[in-house]
């Protein structure tokens, strides 16, 4: 037999300034409310249920309340809060005038009158009826107090109870139940509560807002939610409980306002009062808190207090603000600030309030909102950016073609595509919210039309706003909110770099990519993928001549009409870069991407080149591909065609030179793409160090640059040791090695992606997310192959995972130099790079290698000559 053991007084707490209360025992609010308690803060009585009792009421032991309300005196009314161990993890809602009954009404009605009283009563009859005895709440909707206690009666066969104790008992339970129930579980472990996380709850002395005096209730906070400033705001109504008035008054702003009566002018003292405990709890508590008070009779009591919510554009700058103030410490502030919260603070973003009726979903693949008007084409979205008008450019998917409507259009949307595929990867680096995988619509681009799932149909020009973070699409122009980069979020990224030891570059292709990078303090650019380059009007015919020369002499001619545009472009770029280094990626893609895709594009080819359009469709046909992923592409295009390489590589040479001459000294550095043999890297080695003696020869100048690889196929990693013979970095392009290692195709693979993560085949999309078992193991190979036989070879990472906080720890781990990510993916990588060091700084013993168990560090980038700062004075 089991003997049940009523629980006894000596397992709940009276919070006192000295009593034992943890938030790992009694939950965090007991916690914050002891210390409002010890900053001499007007609390209510308050006593604590520990985690372990309230665990034992949920599960059915007898517990006697009238201990507890023993402690409030002669009949307390009382309320009754949730306090969770962490304040994130939620809990359930609060429960007002426990202990009310018919004798406490009678007496209410005598004291504040029969509204208040009915009032007072009526809500709690509402809120046991729907949470302890979980009848339908649309059944008390409306009602009176009469009518609720019939109803009550009627559907539970028995009078609502009088009994305090067994009010509170009850309440008590249905509180401890509801923290165990499926839904409330699942929602805390989504925000990170382990599976045994605790409920405490508390029991406080009610504080009426209702009185002869100034009574009423409010909630005051001291920082905007949304910017972070210094800003009172909130709300007071008098006569009333929470947001419940008890008579009808009207509500009074809280500070001077001409609009209307203010608390601050209706009692100057108990304002001054509120001011003086919200500095208390900012200095003491070391946080901007929101405070929630009672006056009764002019006494004022604060019930609780809580994290002011907020923005991470807020959570910025109340965090600097915090330190400026000597508040808390620099790497508080740092570790205070989720960097993945950051992308919200960079891009514009579809203002909270405003209301939602999405018509299209699909992955969210470049954060950020805009609005604009339906564009079928790349050429349409020229059009209406010539007209000045934002537009969407939506397409099946996009190709090399559709670059110049995505840098016209204010966001991209396709059909088909994942996180790598192209749209993706250009949206990103272009800082345009994109959606990609939005299967379920249909477009039409002959008839000009966009069809939703709903059978709806868009038409070219209709406006609509696409939200990249979270992957929507929906009807009109939404209000906005714009971006801001303002001083506080510049002082916590400077924080930052003083803080991490492994380096952030950027991706960036072009001249404005570069400039944003440099805006978010890249320390140099770590991938320029130069075809990006080519896409312009004016060059992509140049390039396609060059692609139709016949002869290699023919080919060098055109190639030398190209040289001047991209030693300009390289100019440009290391000016930008203002002697941060620049890693520029010789030509990749396979040359079929450089030609027309229609009939009607290779007819207009045929006439601009004065060929007969025989002669061209026989050409393209001859550059298509089966796989032009796995065929001429990268470094062995730079093989069968060397005049390609060596233009660029006298451009880069020759803007060096220019840039020196400046006065902008740079040691540039080139990549090969799509390596897998050593000799591969030795013939164009032999062939650029033959065109920088020739440069320096010619200009009589002189310079140095640095040669890497590209790690992108599998026989690349596994044969590191052989290739950095004439390497000085390898840089892994995850991108590629993840298409190779898993065989699976980065552009097509959206179309299975969502049944492989739904079955779990795959945890996550492995081109999103970094496959650290898979892809991480010949990184990790490559990496110790690599350094082997050269010790001082930079690492690197450039594929798209290199903004992904979980990428960067893995590479950290690695001892990699740097990480290169999209320029507005910078500012979080930073953050992220800076938590890493600071989490394991605050780890005594250090962080371990995953597979040796040895303490890694990383190594400084010598390109940037960044030394290790693990012992920084932040
Ligand atoms: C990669 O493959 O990871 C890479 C960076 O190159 P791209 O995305 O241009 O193929
Ligand atoms: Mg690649």
């Amino acid at each position: 037999m089991v003997i049940l053991r009523v629980m006894t007084v000596s397992s709940i707490a009276q919070i006192t300034p000295t009593e034992t209360i943890s938030a790992s025992t009694h939950g965090w609010r007991a916690k914050c409310l002891q210390r409002l308690i010890r900053l001499d803060i007007p609390v209510p009585l308050t006593v604590a249920l520990p985690i372990t009792t309230v665990r034992q009421i949920a599960q059915g032991q007898p517990f006697d309340s009238s201990i507890v309300l023993a402690q409030f005196g002669d009949a307390p009314l009382v309320s009754v809060r949730p306090s969770a161990e962490n304040p994130e993890w939620g809990g359930p809602a609060t429960v007002l005038n426990v202990g009310i009954n018919s004798r406490r009404h009678a007496e209410l009605v005598q004291s504040h009158g029969a509204e208040a009283a009915d009032r007072l009563y009526l809500r709690f009859v509402q809120s046991y009826a729907i949470h302890v005895a979980r009848l339908d709440p649309d059944m008390f909707d409306g009602t009176d107090l009469g009518e609720a206690l019939r109803a009550y009666r009627e559907e539970t066969d028995e009078p609502f109870p009088e009994d305090p104790a067994r009010q509170l008992t009850d309440v008590l339970r249905s509180m401890a139940r509801a923290w165990e129930g499926t839904t409330a579980r699942l929602l805390r472990q989504a925000k990170g509560a382990p599976e045994g996380a605790g409920l405490g709850l508390l029991v406080q002395k009610m504080a009426q807002g209702i009185g002869q005096g100034l009574s009423g209730t409010g909630a005051i906070q001291f920082v905007s939610g949304t910017t972070g400033e210094p800003r009172i705001t909130g709300r007071y109504r008098n006569q009333a409980q929470g947001r419940t008035a008890l008579r009808e008054e009207k509500a009074l702003f809280l500070t001077r306002d001409p609009r209307g009566p203010a608390l601050e002018d209706a009692n100057p003292q108990v304002f001054a009062d509120l001011l003086r405990h919200g500095a208390r709890c900012r200095s003491h508590l070391r946080e901007e808190m929101q405070i929630e008070f009672t006056v009764e009779n002019g006494a004022l009591s604060v019930l609780d207090a809580v994290k002011v919510q907020r923005t991470a554009r807020a959570a910025v700058r109340i965090a600097v603000a915090l330190v400026e103030d000597g508040i808390i410490p620099r790497q508080e502030a740092l570790l205070r600030i989720e960097p993945r919260a950051l992308s919200e603070v960079l891009h514009p973003q579809v203002d909270p309030n405003a209301v939602r009726d999405p018509i299209l979903r699909g992955i969210p693949a470049s954060p950020g909102a805009a609005a604009g008007r339906v564009a079928l084409s790349s050429l349409a979205a020229q059009t209406f950016v010539a007209r000045g008008e934002p537009s969407i450019l939506v397409r099946r998917e996009t190709s090399p073609e559709d670059v110049r409507g995505m840098h016209s259009a204010a966001g991209v949307l396709t059909e088909r595509g994942g996180v790598t595929s192209h749209a993706a990867v250009i949206a990103r680096g272009l800082g345009v919210p994109c959606v990609v995988g939005a299967g379920d619509m249909r477009i039409d681009v002959r008839e000009g039309t966009l069809t939703l799932p709903s059978g709806r149909v868009l038409r070219e020009g209709d406006l609509i706003t696409l939200d990249g973070s979270s992957g929507e699409a929906l009807v009109g122009a939404l209000p906005m909110q714009a971006p801001s980069l303002d001083g506080e979020f510049r002082t916590l990224l400077d924080w930052a770099d003083a803080a991490r030891d492994i380096g952030v570059r950027a991706n960036a292709d072009t001249p404005s990519d570069a400039e944003i990078a440099h805006k978010f303090d890249a320390e140099g650019i770590g991938l320029c993928r130069t075809e990006h380059m080519f896409f312009d009007e004016g060059r992509l015919t140049v390039m396609r001549e060059m692609i139709f020369a016949d002869t290699p002499p023919d080919r060098a001619a055109v190639l030398a009409r190209l040289l001047p545009m991209q030693r300009a472009d390289f100019v440009r770029l290391f000016q930008i870069m203002a002697g941060r280094p620049v890693c520029i990626r010789l030509l990749d893609p396979p040359l079929h991407e450089f030609l027309p895709q229609t009939r009607e594009g290779l007819r207009e080819l045929a006439e601009a080149l004065d060929r007969p359009l025989s002669d061209i469709i026989r050409r393209a046909e001859a550059l298509s591909e089966f796989n032009p992923m796995l065929g001429m592409r990268g470094v062995r295009l730079g093989i069968a065609w060397p005049e390609i390489y060596e233009m660029q590589a006298r451009a880069i040479f020759e803007a060096t030179l220019d840039c020196a001459a400046l006065g902008i000294e740079i040691v540039p550095e080139i990549m090969i793409p799509l390596v897998s043999a050593r000799r591969e890297v030795e013939l164009v080695r032999t062939r650029l160090d033959a065109i920088a003696s020739a440069v320096r020869t010619h200009r009589g100048g002189a310079f140095d640059y640095r040669l890497g690889v590209m790690v992108e196929t599998p026989r690349a990693a596994l044969r590191a040791a052989e290739l950095t013979a004439n390497a000085a970095f390898l840089s892994f392009g995850t991108n590629d090695l993840t298409q190779m290692t898993y065989g699976l195709s980065r552009d097509d693979s959206g179309r299975f992606m969502g049944a492989y993560i739904q079955s779990q085949v795959f945890p996550e999309d492995p081109f999103h997310v970094l496959d650290t078992e898979g892809v991480g193991e010949l990184l990790l190979i490559g990496a110790e192959r690599g350094r082997s036989t050269r010790p001082d070879l930079t690492l690197a990472l450039c594929g798209e995972h290199g903004g992904d906080p979980e990428s960067i720890a893995f590479c950290r781990k690695a001892g990699f130099n740097y990480i290169s990510c999209s320029p507005f993916r910078v500012p979080m990588a930073r953050l992220a790079a800076a938590h890493l060091a600071l989490r394991e700084r605050q780890t005594p013993v250090g962080e371990r290698d995953w597979r040796t168990g040895e303490l890694r560090r990383c190594r400084p980038d010598p390109a940037v000559g960044q030394e290790p700062v693990l012992d920084s004075a932040i």
